[in-house]
């Protein structure tokens, strides 16, 4: 093998635990795009084994492959538009979310009153009713069966901001709307993650957390790395040295020669590029060898990145280095390698190629 995303299932039950808090808050475990990474049906499985209430995906797909793999908790998916198999979420016991008529239509020509979450736009102009509202609260909701609402904050990792209070507002506004015509669902629910970690006043029945569940940070800069938090990372990303080598200084290193070496050096090629996920224009991490960082060199290719092993360097072809890992050692983190390619990690995460194992055992050093 020549790269591994090494998954601890023990750190995911501790997040979900701390996330629970002393409350006990009901949690929604958010396992899509394949649990960010981490493998669906496996942190689902394990998810629901260690005290998560419900999962959430996005595709209706995500959800039917959770059920079929023996989920046996509520699941909810929430980026299912008309036209989707409605009939086999009906079928597989799955909550779908509407946030359209159109969808709603459909939905409601179904037998057996389908569970049914209504979204709400409280402000972040994306998923949820908006200027159909109105609208919507003329329908006849006797042939579904309304299970839960929601919606979803847009600044919920910038707790200062007056968003958070206007959307909350919002929210309790849409949720009388549907009193008001005798619509009264048992869960309410508006927190992610950020939302779980610093805005208590958004819990309402449910709580939906999804970064913070693989023991990641909202957001670096506003709330914090994951120790600051109590979190665990749950991935090691680590790949093998293909090959060690010396070169003098002043050596072009890669594609376009973007880089050259500065001294007499070792460089090492990792076996991972960016057909693995490893942003191709990630500058400012690297990897963990030897007991060092040794920061990427020249650009990142398909396969395969150089870095720089330093001179005085004992790493050998073949040794294993770790790419990204909880940060406790020295090593590079996912917010190490979201910051070097512009990005967060939630993308970090969430791109490692499916050609890449994940083997779901403790981390390694
Ligand atoms: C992805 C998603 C979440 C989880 O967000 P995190 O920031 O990862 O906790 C919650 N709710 C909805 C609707 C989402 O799309």
């Amino acid at each position: 093998m020549r790269a591994e995303a090494r998954i601890d299932l023990d750190r995911i039950a501790a997040n979900i635990n701390l996330l629970k808090g002393p409350t006990r808050t009901p949690l929604m475990a958010v396992v899509k795009a394949d649990a960010y990474g981490h493998g669906l049906v496996e942190v689902g499985l394990a998810a629901e084994k260690s005290g998560a209430d419900w999962l959430g995906v996005a595709l209706l797909e995500e959800a039917i492959k959770l059920r079929t793999h023996g989920v046996r908790a509520p699941i909810l998916a929430w980026l299912v538009p008309p036209g989707s198999d409605f009939k086999q979420a009906v079928a597989h016991d799955i909550d779908i979310a509407v946030a359209s008529i159109a969808a709603f239509k459909e939905i409601s020509t179904l037998p057996n009153k389908p569970r049914i979450h209504i979204e709400f736009d409280t402000g972040m102009s994306r998923g949820g009713f908006l200027d159909e509202w109105n609208e919507f609260l003329k329908s006849d909701f006797s042939k579904v069966h309304v299970i839960g609402v929601f919606s979803h904050f847009a600044r919920a990792d910038e707790p200062e901001e007056q968003q958070n209070v206007d959307q909350l507002k919002r929210f309790n506004e849409m949720v009388t709307d549907l009193a008001d015509i005798g619509i009264n669902p048992e869960i309410k629910h508006l927190s992610n993650s950020a939302a779980t970690l610093k805005n208590s006043a958004a819990h309402f029945d449910l709580v939906r957390t999804g970064i913070s569940l693989y023991g990641l940070t909202p957001d670096l800069k506003h709330l914090g790395d994951s120790k600051a938090l109590g979190l665990a990372p749950a991935m090691q990303l680590r790949a093998k040295l293909h090959l060690v080598k010396s070169v003098a200084a002043h050596t072009p290193v890669g594609y376009g020669a973007t880089a050259h070496t500065d001294k007499q050096t070792k460089l090492g090629v990792v076996a991972m590029g960016y057909a693995d996920g490893i942003p191709r224009v990630a500058q400012g991490a690297g990897v963990f060898v030897d007991g060092v960082r040794a920061p990427i060199i020249g650009r990142v290719s398909m396969d395969q990145f150089v870095v720089d092993l330093g001179p005085g360097s004992q790493a050998k072809s073949g040794d294993w280095v770790i790419v990204f890992g909880d940060g406790t050692r020295g090593e590079y983190t996912a917010d190490d390698w979201g910051a070097a390619s512009g990005s967060i990690n939630y993308e970090i995460v969430t791109r490692i190629g499916p050609r890449v194992p994940r083997i779901y055992a403790p981390h390694v050093y």
